[in-house]
């Protein structure tokens, strides 16, 4: 049997691991962490995440779903707070039973590992951190507190995430690697709304709430133990922004102009303003993800994404499914496993690049419009009405497992018969009450 060499356990390290163990697999999975279960694993990135029918999906396949979801909180909808503290909910979706689940990264990373640990052909090496693979003989150097060892296999998987060592490898090494990063203006913070008496949620538990503020915004999604965790999506630089504040009162202020109704729940804004991280938001595109049969990237590693289509770990889920797809179709050889793999990922990472983008756009300024509230009732009276044949886009991407790439051009066609149709029943109608008038 092969043996795989994986860099990286956290989301989709964990569960490709287990993926490939019950294939039966070798496979040493390093980690340059300590494991989780000693705590601190999220290291400045978001507490929770938003998991939805792709990731649902990738674990169901390996019997880890419900354990997954045993704390996840369902969020039907956006709440909308606009300046006024007032609220608009608007539902994802015409289905009701339809939502997003708001889950714990810590608590969801300790479950794919676990899930990779119950085969005994997987082993997992906390604190030992990638330095440089070598691509030809499949063997990576890893940095441990013993000094410099060198891991070999038949083959080196990254998941190692948006920074990682194998893609450096591999841009070094290739010729005509191609690689593109692009950072937004922006960058992120988090913050906490603790949890209100006798830990219940003091906004509503079932939301994904955002405070939409046009160039910027706040989300907030709930955590099991009644907290929030706040993401302020601000600009770097400008003359409101991370930049200018620099003291406290610049930040109560800030915040009591354009939070009011969560200023009083989030008595620790103020510390957790000056003692959390600010993060960037990248996205990032490279071309090959595979080196022969020696080298693949999976997840964040090959494609990372900004965070507003709710996507990143979804995607970097689906990526373990295809993969693990094309292993089953190619058993006898690898090469064309892992450049089918590529092939059938590639356009969908690139397509969900563009709608990250976007959706920023729409989060943080259209969904305070009135227009975007019709919108999105049209959208769910149309799917309501041609049920199978009007598919609204978020829908597609967030409740179905349409490729990414099909799902952007199904949404695009849609559109464009819609808006032709309203124009055609506007004109038609016009014509009409002028006919009318003029008999
Ligand atoms: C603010 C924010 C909010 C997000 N919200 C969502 C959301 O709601 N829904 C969603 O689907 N996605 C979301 N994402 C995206 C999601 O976090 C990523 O897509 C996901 O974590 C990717 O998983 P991964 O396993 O590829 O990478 P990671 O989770 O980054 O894991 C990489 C692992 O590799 C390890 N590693 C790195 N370098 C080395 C090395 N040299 N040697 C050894 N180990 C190494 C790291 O320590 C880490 O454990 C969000 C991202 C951000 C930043």
């Amino acid at each position: 049997m092969a043996k795989f060499v994986l860099i990286g356990s956290g989301l989709a390290g964990g569960l490709l691991a287990a993926y490939l163990g019950r294939r039966g697999y070798d496979v040493d999975l390093y980690e340059r962490r300590a494991d989780p279960r000693e705590g601190n694993i999220v290291g400045g990135r978001s507490i929770n995440l938003a998991i939805s029918t792709r990731g649902i999906h990738a674990l169901e396949q390996i019997g880890i779903a419900d354990k997954a979801m045993e704390h996840a909180i369902p969020m039907r909808g956006r709440m909308i707070h606009d300046r006024s503290g007032e609220l608009h909910f608007s539902p994802y979706d015409v289905d009701p039973k339809k939502c997003i689940n708001s889950i714990g990264r810590a608590a969801l990373n300790t479950t794919v590992i676990e899930a990779a640990q119950r085969y005994p052909n997987v082993r997992v090496h906390f604190n030992h951190k990638c330095t440089e693979v070598h691509l030809e003989s499949a063997s990576a150097q890893l940095e441990t507190a013993e000094g410099v060892i060198t891991a070999r296999g038949d083959a080196v998987i990254g998941v190692d995430g948006a920074f990682s060592a194998v893609r450096e490898s591999m841009q070094l090494k290739i010729g005509n690697f191609q690689y593109d990063e692009s950072y937004l203006a922006h960058g992120y913070k988090e913050l906490t709304i603790p949890p209100g008496p006798n830990a219940s949620w003091s906004m509503e538990k079932n939301a994904l709430h955002i405070w939409p503020r046009k160039s910027f915004m706040m989300i907030a999604l709930p955590n099991p133990d009644g907290s929030f965790t706040c993401t302020l999506f601000w600009e770097f630089e400008g003359p409101r922004s991370f930049a200018t504040m620099k003291t406290d009162d610049d930040v109560r202020r800030f915040f009591e102009e354009e939070f009011p109704d969560a200023v009083p729940l989030m008595p620790g804004f103020l510390e957790d303003f000056r003692n959390n991280p600010t993060g960037s938001l990248v996205t990032i595109r490279c071309a090959p993800w595979v080196y022969r049969d020696k080298v693949c990237l999976v997840g964040d590693a090959a494609h990372a994404v900004v965070p507003f289509y709710g996507q990143g770990m979804n995607a970097a889920f689906e990526d373990c499914v295809v993969l693990d797809e094309c292993f089953d179709e190619f058993p006898e050889n690898r090469d064309h496993a892992f450049s089918e793999y590529f092939r059938r990922r590639k356009e969908n990472a690139d397509a969900l690049a563009d709608l990250a983008i976007e959706n920023f756009i729409e989060m943080r300024d259209k969904t305070a419009s009135k227009i975007f509230r019709v919108k999105k009732r049209l959208d769910h009276a149309l799917e309501a009405a041609l049920p199978g044949i009007y598919l609204p886009l978020y829908t597609m991407i967030t409740f179905t497992r349409m490729p990414y790439a099909k799902a952007a051009k199904r949404a695009h066609i849609q559109d464009s018969l819609v808006y032709s149709g309203l124009f055609l029943i506007a004109a038609i109608s016009v014509g009409a009450i002028l006919w009318l008038f003029a008999t």
